[in-house]
């Protein structure tokens, strides 16, 4: 697992995909409400077996309108993987959040505002 600097709590495990809009507005308790932001499935697949899935937290404007929230996004060759990076990637250039915070942050959150 690699490591990130928190200003909170110092060294610190890190959630991957947390974009970086995302990422900042937790660390300043930003975040309130499951609505507040979006939850991507993305599902990897080998020919018909999974290999595994990753979720991927973004704000909900971060979100392009090809991808259709609340349905997972699978990826069945290295050219969904691509467009997927094309989409999205971006965001998550310099992202990533300090487990503990993610995790205090994702304890408080109310499901309606
Ligand atoms: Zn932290």
């Amino acid at each position: 697992m690699s490591l990130i600097k928190c200003k909170v709590h110092g060294e610190s495990g890190v959630v991957p995909y947390v974009s970086k809009k995302l990422s900042d507005k937790i660390a300043i308790g930003g975040i309130h409400s499951f609505k507040d932001f979006t939850v991507l499935n993305v599902v990897f697949y080998d020919g018909d077996d999974i290999l595994g899935s990753d979720k991927y937290y973004l704000l909900n404007d971060e979100v392009p309108s090809e991808i259709i929230k609340n349905k997972p996004i699978l990826i069945h060759t290295d050219e969904d993987e691509v467009n997927l990076n094309t989409l999205i990637g971006r965001s998550f250039l310099g992202g990533g959040c300090c487990v503990k915070c993610f995790n205090n942050c994702v304890k408080n959150l109310t499901c309606s505002k």
